[in-house]
Formats: C-alpha cells, sequence, structure tokens
C-alpha cells in the first residue's frame, strides 16, 4: 500500500489488529508506583515501564504517533510548550556556547535565554525576523551550537528559509532546533528539511481544546535523542496520563480542524485585507502577505492565526475594539476550537530590531464557528474602532 495520508495514519494507528479484544482507545492508568512479579526483573524496561515517570500507556501511543507524523526516530512530552523549547537547548548547550535566534521568538523562549541561559554563561545573538539566509548565518561564529528557528516568526509571521538555514548549519557543526508549534506537525516538516530538534506546544492545535497544557520534541538522529532523554530524566519532568490520553484523542481530528480553521482563516484574511480601517493582513497564506513567497515553497495549510496591522490607532481604539466582540474570547495562547483576539502592540517592545508598525497590531484566532458569524462580528468591532479614533 502506498503510504497513507495524515488524517488515515492517525485513525490507522488506533484501529491496528492483532492486540486482540480491546477498546479502540488505550486505557487511562494512572501510576507512580509499577508493580512486578519478579525481583531479578524490576528493572527490565523490556517488561513495560519501571516507574510512573516512564510514562503509561497513552504516553506511549501519543510519542509513537508524533514520531510518525513528524518523521523522527524518537519523541518526548514535556509538561509544556515552553519546556519544550528550553529542554532541548539545556541538554544541548554548555556555558560559552552562543546561539542564534530571530528576534521574533516567542516572548518566553527569548525571557528563558536572556535569563536563565544568559546567567549560566550562554549568550544569544538575535536576528530581525526578516533577515535573509545569508545575514542569519553571518551571525553564526566559532562558538554557535545552535540556530533556534520560529517560522512564521511569533506576532509578525516572517518566514526564513529552513531548509537552506538547516543544511549551511549541518555543513558547519551547527545544531537547529525549530519551533513548530504553527505547524502543528502537519503543514511543515522540520525534520524532513533537515533540521535536527523539531518542537511543538500541544497545547495549541494537538490538544485544540484549550484545556491541557503540553509540549512534544521530535528528533532525527540517536545522539540527539539520548542527549535530550538524559536531560528530560536528570531534570524529573513529567506529564500527567489525563493529559497524554486528551492529547491523544486530539491528534484524531487534529487534521480536520487544522484545515477547516485554516480554511475560514483564510476567508478571514481576504476580508480583513479589504478593509479601510487595516493597513496590513500579517497571514503568510494570503497572497501578498509577509511570507507568502516562502510560505507557498514548503507549506502545505497554516494556522488559524492572523496579524492585523491597523491604520494608527492606539490602545484605546483596540480595547473599544476588543469590547465589542460577542463571539472572540479575549485570551491568549490558541489552536482550540474557538475565536480568540489579542492586543499585540506593547510585545514588540522587548525586540531588539523592532519592526515599524503603521498602526496598532492585533491578533486573532479563528475557531471552528461559522466565518460568517465571525465576519459580522468583526465588522461590528471595526465600527467601535471608527468611533473610538
Ligand atoms: C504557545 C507557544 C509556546 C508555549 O506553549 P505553552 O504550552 O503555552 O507553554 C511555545 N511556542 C510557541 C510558538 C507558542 O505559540
Amino acid at each position: 500500500m502506498s503510504r497513507l495520508s495524515d488524517r488515515t495514519r492517525l485513525i490507522a494507528s488506533a484501529t491496528r489488529r492483532g492486540e486482540g479484544r480491546r477498546p479502540v482507545n488505550p486505557p487511562l492508568e494512572r501510576a507512580s508506583t509499577m508493580l512486578s512479579d519478579d525481583p531479578a526483573r524490576m528493572q527490565d524496561p523490556t517488561d513495560g515501564p519501571v516507574y510512573g515517570l516512564d510514562g503509561t500507556a497513552a504516553a506511549r501511543e501519543l510519542k509513537a504517533a508524533l514520531c510518525d507524523l513528524e518523521g523522527g526516530i524518537a519523541a518526548f512530552l514535556v509538561p509544556s510548550g515552553l519546556a519544550s523549547v528550553t529542554l532541548p537547548l539545556m541538554a544541548l548547550l554548555r556555558p560559552g556556547d552562543e546561539v542564534v535566534a530571530t528576534d521574533a521568538l516567542y516572548g518566553p523562549t527569548r525571557r528563558f535565554l536572556n535569563r536563565y541561559m544568559a546567567q549560566r554563561g550562554i549568550t544569544t545573538r538575535y536576528h530581525p525576523a526578516a533577515a535573509t539566509t545569508e545575514e542569519i548565518l553571518g551571525l553564526i561564529t566559532q562558538r554557535t551550537r545552535v540556530l533556534l528557528l520560529e517560522s512564521p516568526a511569533s506576532l509578525t509571521f516572517e518566514i526564513v528559509d529552513v531548509a537552506a538555514l538547516a543544511q549551511a548549519c549541518r555543513a558547519r557543526g551547527v545544531l537547529t532546533v525549530m519551533d513548530n508549534t504553527w505547524a502543528a506537525g502537519l503543514a511543515f516538516r522540520p525534520l524532513a528539511h533537515g533540521v535536527d530538534v523539531s518542537v511543538q506546544a500541544l497545547t495549541k492545535y494537538v490538544g485544540g481544546h484549550s484545556d491541557l497544557l503540553m509540549g512534544a520534541i521530535t528528533v532525527a538522529d540517536a545522539d540527539t535523542a539520548r542527549a535530550i532523554g538524559n536531560s528530560l530524566d536528570d531534570m524529573g519532568w513529567h506529564v500527567s496520563p489525563d493529559d497524554a490520553w486528551l492529547a491523544l484523542r486530539g491528534l484524531r481530528t487534529l487534521p480536520l480542524r487544522y484545515t477547516e480553521q485554516h480554511r475560514s482563516a483564510l476567508q478571514i484574511a481576504r476580508w480583513l485585507e479589504g478593509r479601510p480601517e487595516v493597513s496590513r493582513v500579517l497571514y503568510p497564506p494570503l497572497p501578498g502577505s509577509v511570507g507568502h513567497d516562502q510560505w507557498s515553497r514548503h507549506h502545505d495549510g497554516g494556522a488559524a492565526l492572523i496579524g492585523i496591522e491597523m491604520k494608527g490607532g492606539s490602545a484605546t481604539a483596540a480595547h473599544a475594539l476588543m469590547k465589542q466582540l460577542a463571539l472572540f474570547g479575549m485570551g491568549y495562547s490558541w489552536g482550540g476550537f474557538e475565536s480568540l483576539i489579542t492586543y499585540e502592540t506593547p510585545q514588540l517592545g522587548g525586540r531588539v530590531h523592532p519592526p515599524v508598525m503603521n498602526g496598532a497590531l492585533l491578533r486573532i484566532h479563528i475557531g471552528l464557528e461559522s466565518p460568517s458569524d465571525l465576519l459580522a462580528d468583526l465588522d461590528h468591532g471595526l465600527a467601535a474602532w471608527r468611533d473610538a479614533l
């Protein structure tokens, strides 16, 4: 049989045969202590997990499915998306090493580099979010050990040439780690493009229901897997069986939700583009948007996350728009079934190379509601914006 599509494989991994009569889904096992029958085999991992920290059935199935989706040899689960970025960096970097990263990094990742890592003698050089491949490679020195990628970039959605960067880094002995939350393991495959470590916040699309926090790390080679696995053991981090079970449930319907939300987002992005209150719509799948050319080359779909650069306006007008909306929750995170809105201008302040904006920056996440209802709601919001200017 030819290679099955993602949506089939994510379901076929549940209906596999040859295991006798059983439920479709793995049992929800809550465990710290695991009991053995034979004192000589108490430490033997071939008999199953030795201790609760090793993870129970749902975590094992979730890791196997993520490995298959991302094309890795090993996957690790950690308690949050943030931990999925920090753990590989802790595992791979030593005092004196340097990291090169985009200036548009997810805020808490940047804080980790600037505080925790800097205190331990690891420095970060930030490139402008819109830098070319040559400009990024130009920041690499003898001390650079890791290139940390996030593409599209947080909030401003620039896309870099990941394949070219990964190839050039490999030739120089620099490891690449990519935060792939936006693509959810579906719209872009970092490992297939030569990236060493692909991480994502399962909190977002894989969970899909705004009810859990978790991160996943997927790797392509045994040495990196060993380094990250050892650090995970050393830290003692763990994800609850209940959360692993929920993430696995989310994974079964991920492709359908992701595709549908992308379709709605594209419709809404097109509508926003025609609005006189809007200066630029930041949505790589939208023709003419930032990142669109690079997106067309390597991506298949995208997260339903739209940056809206307004014409002028301040926090007051942005807040008036947000208060007017009835269908968009005001809240952080994204990837769930519900639409959300945030005001992001203040978050741009921490950058070394702040982007030039023509006005207030809003970000919306498009959920599974009917797009026509969302458009009508946004129309009301924009009326409130105009009144507040
Ligand atoms: C949300 C997010 C994270 C962190 O995920 P948490 O589970 O909230 O810690 C990391 N990277 C990106 C790009 C994110 O959007």
